[in-house]
């Protein structure tokens, strides 16, 4: 089995959000819900030196966040209705419309904030990793979208064959132990490591999903 999933290069990401806006323009999102989120990630302060200067530990990076399709995924093992099913070939994890009852426990147990409820539909809805385009060999359109390739799309171990040194988290993100997500993340030197409490999320009205 295939299993895909993302290389997301936070060296070269500048935060633009296109990815994001690419997303939503191609799935007809609302403007309440985003598949995909990109977290502005800052942190560190300033520290009197005692000659009269100041010595800085300052950092601020980005992380652009879609669904993870994790080998382990957390929010279809807990959905009650069997409604999250792992795609056999493909590896991508989707939320079957038909079945999903709205009980909202993938919202809760999803560690990376992916699915949410629909407001008009009352189902869970999240990125699906553009299924129909892959099954017609192209990419998911955020890849596409982001002018400077900091996305990259594929089988997840070919990805980290080919970019060496990669992670499968960084602060904002959680531990990857819970979920062993499909991501290969190079991460940028200010990079800190899942966990970690020295910054904090400095866009958060944008990145929570509003409750339906
Ligand atoms: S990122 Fe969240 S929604 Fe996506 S497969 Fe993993 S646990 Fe499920
Ligand atoms: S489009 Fe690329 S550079 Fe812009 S936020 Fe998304 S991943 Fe980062």
């Amino acid at each position: 089995m295939t299993q895909y999933g993302f290389y997301f290069d936070s060296a070269r990401c500048t935060g633009c959000k296109t990815c994001e806006m690419a997303c939503k323009d191609y799935k007809d999102l609302p403007s309440t819900i985003a598949f995909r989120k990109v977290y502005d990630y800052e942190g560190g302060s300033w520290t009197d030196a005692g000659d009269g200067a100041y010595t800085s530990d300052t950092f601020a990076y980005h992380v652009s966040l879609a669904c993870n399709h994790c080998a382990m995924p957390a929010c279809m093992a807990k959905c009650p209705s069997g409604a999250i099913e792992k795609d056999g070939k493909t590896g991508l994890v989707h939320i079957d419309q038909e079945k999903c009852t709205g009980a909202g426990v993938c919202v809760t147990t999803c560690p990376y904030n992916v699915p949410t409820l629909d407001a008009e539909t009352k189902k869970g809805v999240k990125c699906d990793g553009c299924a129909d385009r892959v099954a017609a060999g192209e990419k998911p359109i955020c890849v596409e979208s982001c002018p400077v390739r900091a996305l990259e799309w594929g089988d997840i171990e070919e990805l980290r064959a080919a970019h060496k040194g990669t992670v499968a988290g960084i602060a904002p993100m959680p531990s990857p132990d819970e979920t062993t997500p499909s991501i290969a993340i190079n991460p940028c030197p200010a990079a800190k490591d899942p966990g970690d409490t020295t910054g904090m999320i400095v866009n958060e009205k944008e990145v929570t999903n509003v409750p339906a």
